[in-house]
């Protein structure tokens, strides 16, 4: 059994953010990995909500919140490879956007459950839905090499709205 935890009710998103990028210079210290300025920036506006944000969106934030000037698209696309592959985000991709991992440390199986329409995304780790896949898996004798698990529906706060 698992719980969807609901964050959207008033939390103090500023502690998810502090912690999130407390929690990646330590692991990309750790992995001798640079967090550079702009990965950070980055990692720091995917942070800014718990909704997926889109490689332009993210790309027109950066130009508003700094005195640099636009960063090409390759080059955020490049720092996001990084923050993927350090495991400090996920690519939401029916969404094709962007989500900041609240547990980068913790490698096991996660699924989104994403809100068609707030786009609130939240992680759900389960070790049943983890069970289901490699029992199939094995009953087919299929080696999986990547799972993509997102599930679209409707969050518990827009519920309430209707
Ligand atoms: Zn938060
Ligand atoms: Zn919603």
């Amino acid at each position: 059994m698992f719980t969807l935890k609901n964050t959207q009710d008033e939390h103090d998103h500023s502690k998810c953010v502090h912690k999130a990028l407390e929690q990646a210079k330590v692991l990309c210290e750790k992995q001798g990995a640079r967090l550079t300025r702009l990965r950070r920036q980055i990692l720091e506006l995917v942070w800014q909500s718990h909704k997926p944000l889109g490689a332009y969106t993210l790309m027109d934030m950066l130009a508003d919140n700094s005195d640099r000037k636009r960063v090409a698209p390759p080059t955020v696309y490049r720092s996001l490879d990084f923050l993927l592959e350090q495991g400090l985000i996920h690519k939401v991709h029916s969404l094709n956007a962007y989500m900041g991992c609240s547990h980068p440390t913790q490698k096991d199986s996660e699924a989104l459950f994403i809100c068609g329409t707030c786009g609130h995304t939240e992680e759900i780790r389960s070790n049943s839905i983890q069970q289901a896949i490699n029992l199939a898996a094995s009953q087919h004798r299929f080696t999986v090499n990547q799972q993509i698990l997102e599930v679209v529906g409707l969050c518990n706060q827009c519920k309430g709205k209707r």
